[in-house]
């Protein structure tokens, strides 16, 4: 994994260091010697971890990660702060003011390298989806400027395997003040039994259990469906840095040694939420804007785009298994007189009503687009000629028969809409495309429309005589 890293510190001779350090793992560097050129820089090169000393002349490297994370362009790479001071004040400081994570100098290479790979991960992460995010909004989706430090950090799910009760204690005591909802377990098999029936926000994991690896349970987290993507948070003794690589490595966020510290617990879980809700946003973000790219805002019904698409797997379908498939093109009559009479905004809610008739009509598995305007069309898989007339024949009715609400004078209007039908029977979908299909059904909607309107005319069989009960 190659990755960009800013080292920024002001005596030269300690960038030289971790320069060599990092190029040594193939790193690609970038260096600035003050927070002026940190600031400058990072916006240039696009780093993927930032290494920031915080001891500086001028600007410190408090003042720098508060403002490397005010920077919705800058505020998801994540930054390590590196110090001399190992102060418990300084570290919280620190991760108060956006930092990821922290480590002390002289920096031991074990940690520097499992804390760099592991941000990396998680930047890589993030950056994927930021560009799908992106990509929504230049759909016209989203427009909401996210920043990870905007998320909120109060009233998260933790989960909390620890058997010792000290400790635990200490957990629960320090994440009251946000309001979390903690639940302690003392076994892995409890904690994948809680893991089951409710989404945590973030999981304390000891690594000294008395019965079990904690290292182990780690990666089961990481594999585990459930869990996969929620956040770990290790707990250890300075004897256990190997240990806490190893785990950083296959996927933990972050550690804390003992004795836990009530800030910097509050400080480090603040930090692993707030990504979470970022990057949970910016999934959901990207949902909602898949869901939209394909389906029509009035309706809710799929679009042009989306039909386009299906309907070419659902031919190629039936021709695999010799299915019969029903298409249905359907149009409302005489809809211009209806904007043009009751105004656009009774016209919209017509067609809002018709759409939901059509679709609540049709069977689970039928799929139903509104193609543009007035026009929709029903895919009907595994479909034979006589049920597709029926279904037909069931819409036209659902249309017809009952006068649709709305906000016109009269509080409601009568609409009715015509039908053009195809089915191609086994065989007929070989030399069948989109395109082809269309035109045949739109064919018979012109029938139908020229025939009196308010009928079905069917490919190959013409006008479906209408029941008169
Ligand atoms: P026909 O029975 O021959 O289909 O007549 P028609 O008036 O329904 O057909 P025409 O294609 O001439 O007019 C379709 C009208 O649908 C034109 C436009 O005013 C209206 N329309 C198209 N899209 C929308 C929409 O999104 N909202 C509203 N309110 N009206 C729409
Ligand atoms: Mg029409
Ligand atoms: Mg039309």
């Amino acid at each position: 994994m190659t990755a960009r890293v800013l080292v920024v510190d002001d005596i030269l001779p300690n960038v030289k260091l971790l320069e060599a350090k990092l190029m040594a793992e193939y790193y690609e560097v970038v260096t600035a010697l003050n927070g002026p050129e940190a600031l400058k820089k990072i916006v240039e090169c696009n780093p993927d971890v930032v290494l920031l000393d915080v001891m500086m002349p001028g600007m410190d490297g408090f003042e720098v990660c508060r403002q490397i994370k005010a920077n919705p362009l800058t505020a998801h790479i994540p930054v390590v702060m590196v110090t001399a001071l190992t102060d418990v004040e300084d570290r919280v400081r620190g991760l108060e003011n956006g930092a990821d994570d922290f480590l002390s100098k002289p920096v031991n290479d074990v940690a520097l390298m499992a804390r760099v790979r592991s941000l990396v991960r998680l930047k890589m992460t993030i950056d994927e989806w930021r560009a799908r995010e992106s990509t929504a909004s230049q759909l016209g989706v989203t427009d909401e400027a996210l920043t990870v430090m905007t998320q909120p950090v109060e009233q998260a799910q933790i989960l909390v395997l620890e058997d010792m009760a000290f400790d635990a204690n200490r957990i629960v005591d320090a994440m009251g003040r946000d309001q979390n909802a903690v639940s302690v377990v003392t076994s892995g098999m409890d904690a994948l039994k809680e893991i089951a029936v409710k989404d945590f926000d973030l999981i304390f994991l000891s690594l000294n259990l008395k019965n079990e690896d904690g290292a182990r349970f780690c990666a089961h987290l990481r594999s585990n469906e459930r869990s996969r993507s929620t956040p770990i948070v290790m707990l250890g003794n300075d004897t256990d840095l190997e240990k806490i690589a190893h785990c950083l490595e296959i996927g933990a966020h972050d550690y804390i040694l003992r004795p836990l510290d009530r800030n910097e617990m509050l400080a480090r879980c603040r930090t692993q939420i707030r990504r979470k809700r970022f990057q949970d946003k910016l999934r959901a973000n990207y949902e909602i804007s898949l869901s939209m790219a394909l389906t029509d805002a009035l309706t809710g019904l799929y679009n042009r785009r989306y039909f386009e698409v299906h309907m070419q797997k659902m031919l190629q379908t039936a021709r695999e298994n010799h299915k019969p498939l029903g298409f249905l093109y359907i149009d409302i009559d005489h809809f211009k007189p209806v904007n043009d009479t009751h105004g656009h905004q009774v016209g919209d809610e017509i067609l809002k009503g018709f759409a939901a008739r059509i679709k609540d009509g049709v069977r689970s598995f039928d799929l139903v687009a509104r193609l543009g305007g007035e026009e929709f069309v029903a895919i009907l898989p595994d479909t034979t000629e006589e049920v597709a007339c029926l279904i037909a024949e069931r819409l036209r009715r659902v249309v017809a028969d009952t006068p649709f609400p709305c906000s016109a004078k009269d509080g409601q209007l009568s609409i009715t809409a015509s039908f053009g039908g195809i089915v191609l029977s086994d065989g007929q979908a070989e030399q069948m495309d989109v395109g082809a299909l269309i035109q045949r059904a739109d064919a018979q909607l012109y029938e139908a429309k020229n025939n009196g309107r308010n009928c079905i005319y069917f490919d190959g069989k013409g006008r479906l005589s209408t029941p008169t009960s």
